[in-house]
């Protein structure tokens, strides 16, 4: 789940990319609207948070560019007056949502699940194996048991099972799980995974290795033989 952020008050836009990341979010952030333009035209989003007041070209301009390209893309609008009139020009340019400043983070965070649920394929509850994974909660359990993972090693999860039986490469996980100002790189991929396949011990599944290319999430009797699995699954990558 990628997230732009488009906020051009430092102490506004710092407290939400703080806390959408602590909740598992990748989120790049941009300070005004020209940037968000740009962001929006070149990169791939599953949401948009868009203060409407800013700078070098307005939170509604960049909406109504946003739609003109026939893009389906939620759209969360902040803005500093809560009236009306607001509420119903963003709503007539397209967007999804709308919450007034000042508001609470976790109401902002409510509606972006909200909002990345609606705009996603993602299904409430993904069963693999003997794991279950409730994308509304970010919440994985093992046989009912809640498993304790960090924010990046549910990200990477969360990308091995909707691509689940088919290979994962490492560039394609450093894409989706990066932000702009917090790179990831292979080799911390590789520290992900360590992690994730102890805490999956038992789990019914396992996250095979497809020797210098990437990584499959299987059901753990799919390959009993072996450590690898074969390059087959590549191509499907
Ligand atoms: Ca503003």
């Amino acid at each position: 789940m990628r997230i732009l952020l488009a906020e051009d008050e430092p102490p506004i836009a710092e407290a939400l990319v703080r806390s959408l990341r602590c909740a598992g979010y990748a989120v790049d952030a941009v300070a005004n609207g020209s940037d968000a333009d740009a962001a929006l035209t070149t990169q791939s989003f599953d949401l948009l948070i868009l203060d409407l007041g800013l700078p070098r070209l307005s939170g509604l301009e960049v909406l109504r560019r946003l739609r003109a390209r026939k893009t389906t893309l939620p759209v969360l609008i902040l803005s500093a007056q809560d009236c009306v009139e607001d509420r119903v020009r963003c709503l007539d340019a397209g967007a999804d949502d709308h919450l007034g400043k000042p508001f609470a983070l976790r109401e902002l965070e409510a509606r972006v699940r909200a909002l990345t649920r609606r705009g996603s394929v993602i299904p409430a509850q993904i069963d693999f194996g003997q794991l279950a994974y409730f994308q509304a909660d970010r919440v994985v359990k093992v046989d009912g048991q809640t498993v304790d993972l960090s924010a990046r090693e549910l990200g990477l999860l969360e990308i091995l099972l909707l691509r689940a039986g088919r290979m994962v490469s490492k560039e394609q996980l450093v894409e989706q799980l990066c932000c702009w100002d917090s790179e990831v790189s292979t080799n911390a991929i590789e520290v992900y995974v360590h992690r994730l396949r102890k805490k999956l011990d038992g789990a019914g599944v396992r996250i095979a290795t497809v020797r210098g290319l990437g990584y499959c999430l299987e059901k753990s009797d799919a390959w009993p033989g072996g450590e690898d699995i074969p390059i087959r699954t590549a191509a499907e990558g």
